[in-house]
């Protein structure tokens, strides 16, 4: 069909959200607030996103849910209740349901539809949706809330499709939830879900076999049921703590020590890393300003971490699989867990270190290494990972300005400006994309910003009357540089095998993906790009175009 036929056949709006997490939740609530018809397609059967498909058991986050919350509305946050330190799953599932049915969003938000595929008519300055469903969208912008850590990734293994048993990644985990009682279990992945996921899956396995490439660090969450006196202070001071969070180096209110490593005593230097482990999570890697940058003070914290798992594990040869080595810190990402290595004691759990070999296949009764060991399993779980960052985007695959495609154009590693936008790709606008502070964040104060500063734009243009708005190619390629130089001032650049990297997907491009620089100094700069006319920026007018 010509491309005319397509958008005269098509749903027509002012903007298409692709994706219904909590990004695209408060897009659609912000794009609405400023007088657009929206659509939002989906491609689950629910809204929540990351929290809709990853229902594995112990799946909660990281970030206080205090701070892990929406800041838009003073009424939702002062009428909203928090059970628990860090929510659930299910509670924050509930939370964003919540949202969408006090807003009114649902009615725009059309689920179990995939987009398939994308593409930019020059001539109208309109996207072109098409979906798993057949219809077709049209809409001058197209705001991208595909999510960073949306594609799971099941690592092709020879055998999966005779595998006799159940397997399940915990990504896609089904809503009925996976019966492990009394069954021989085995897990893939040692990182932030498996770290959740073991602890609950080994209570109630017959046995639990733990398959472990690479250790990571996991630290004790220390979650525990929501304080009143803490619910009551910050509901308090939520305005200063949201400005806070805005202006920090992560997005959320975790107290900082602003001190270096070095410049205190061995005893000293204890005690803060003892204190950040009482503290739980992530406050480790704010324990000294230095942490991820220099080498010496990484690895003091790096082993107070492995003495703390010797500690806590019993049999000393399993204690010491499950020390990292040779991995900084932080740099992959830290995982947050409760009773993890605790739970290498029981009977029912074995480590099986992947160190000196691996998995050789999938036979049909189990996991088969390639030095001849063989384990008999009902269900296998896969905890090994999202295609993070470009995966989602790289999947719709869109096609812009004279044809050119995402894939091209990211095919030495995402080229962003400002992780917002792409040249060549006018009027698509990607929440939290590769080359913003994103995964380095609490990410929905990262949502915010970039939701709020996508509307402003739009505001901007339709005040200004443009059709269109573009990155310029000069303005891309400078922030691409500055994305890569400041992870290169930290030890993020010296741990290349990670998943910021997108070294854990075959064949993907290795280059660090998240900008670094700080949310604050980041929310700072793109503030100033609009101020400044939106510098880097070109809008065309319906029929001529003007360098801004
Ligand atoms: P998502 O929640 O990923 O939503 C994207 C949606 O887009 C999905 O529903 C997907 O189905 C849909 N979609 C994608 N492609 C298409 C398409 N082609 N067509 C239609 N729909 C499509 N971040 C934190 O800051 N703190 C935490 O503690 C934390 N914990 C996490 C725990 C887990 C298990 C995971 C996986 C991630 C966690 N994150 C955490 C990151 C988390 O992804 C973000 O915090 C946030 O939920 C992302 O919201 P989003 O709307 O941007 O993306
Ligand atoms: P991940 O961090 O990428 O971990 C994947 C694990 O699977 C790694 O241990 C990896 O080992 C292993 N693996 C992958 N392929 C393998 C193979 N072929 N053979 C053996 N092992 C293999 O994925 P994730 O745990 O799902 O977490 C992803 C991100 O989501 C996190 O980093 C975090 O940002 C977010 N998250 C947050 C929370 C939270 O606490 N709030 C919870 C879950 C997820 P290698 O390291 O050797 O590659």
């Amino acid at each position: 069909m010509h491309a005319h036929d397509v958008t005269r056949s098509a749903h027509r709006y002012d903007a298409i959200v692709v994706g219904a997490g909590l990004a695209g939740v408060y897009a659609v609530y912000k794009l609405r607030q400023i007088g657009l018809s929206v659509r939002v397609l989906e491609a689950g059967g629910g809204v929540g996103g990351t929290w809709y498909h990853n229902r594995y058991p112990g799946a909660r986050c990281d970030i206080e849910s205090l701070d892990y919350s929406y800041s838009f509305s003073d009424e939702l946050q002062q009428e909203w209740s928090w059970s628990e330190r860090y929510a659930s799953q299910p509670e924050i599932l509930r939370y964003i349901n919540h949202v969408v049915d006090r807003f009114d969003l649902r009615p725009h938000i059309q689920l179990n539809t995939t987009v398939v595929a994308a593409s930019y008519d020059e001539e109208e300055h309109v996207w072109v949706f098409e979906t798993s469903t057949g219809e077709s969208y049209v809409a001058n912008y197209a705001v991208m809330a595909t999510g960073v850590l949306s594609v799971a990734q099941v690592p092709s293994m020879t055998g999966l499709e005779d595998y006799r048993g159940r397997w399940f990644h915990t990504g896609d985990w089904p809503e009925e939830g996976v019966d492990v009682a009394g069954r021989r279990v085995g897990v893939i992945g040692t990182g932030s879900s498996a770290t959740q996921l073991i602890p609950l899956v080994a209570e109630e396995a017959g046995h639990l076999y733990v398959f472990q490439r690479t250790p990571n660090y996991t630290m004790p969450a220390q979650n525990h049921p929501m304080k009143p006196e803490v619910e009551k202070d910050w509901k308090a001071n939520y305005p200063e703590r949201r400005r806070f969070a805005r202006a920090s180096g992560f997005g959320h209110n975790q107290v900082t020590n602003h001190r270096s490593g070095k410049e205190v005593t061995e005893e000293e230097r204890r005690a803060e890393l003892e204190n950040r482990w009482q503290l739980g999570g992530l406050y480790m890697m704010r324990a000294f300003k230095d942490i991820l940058t220099d080498a010496e003070v990484n690895e003091e914290a790096a082993e107070f971490v492995r003495n703390k798992i010797r500690s806590i594990v019993k049999d000393p040869e399993t204690a010491e699989a499950l020390c990292p080595q040779n991995l900084y810190i932080g740099t992959k990402r830290l995982c947050s867990g409760t009773h993890y290595y605790e739970t290498f004691n029981r009977e029912n759990v074995s480590l099986v270190s992947l160190k000196d070999v691996a998995i050789e296949c999938i036979t049909a009764s189990g996991v088969q290494l390639t030095d001849g060991r063989e384990y008999e399993l009902d269900v296998l779980i896969f905890a090994t990972g999202f295609d993070a960052m470009t995966g989602a985007m790289n999947r719709i695959n869109p096609r812009g300005r004279g044809g050119v495609t995402l894939k091209e154009a990211w095919a030495a590693g995402p080229h962003t400006y400002l992780g917002l936008c792409m040249a060549d790709f006018p009027n698509m606008f990607v929440i939290t994309g590769p080359g913003s502070p994103s995964v380095f964040s609490n990410m929905v104060t990262s949502i915010e910003q970039h939701v709020e500063w996508i509307a402003d734009c739009i505001q901007y243009m339709r005040a200004s009357g443009y059709a269109a708005v573009e990155a310029t190619f000069v303005a891309q390629e400078q922030w691409t540089q500055h994305v890569s130089e400041a992870a290169g001032r930290t030890l993020y650049a010296k741990s290349r095998n990670t998943w910021f990297h997108g070294a854990n997907i075959p064949g993907k491009p290795v280059t660090f993906m998240p900008y670094v620089g700080g949310v604050g100094n980041y929310y700072n700069k793109i503030l100033e790009v609009a101020r400044e006319g939106y510098k880097g920026f070109q809008f065309h007018k319906v029929r001529s175009v003007s360098k801004v």
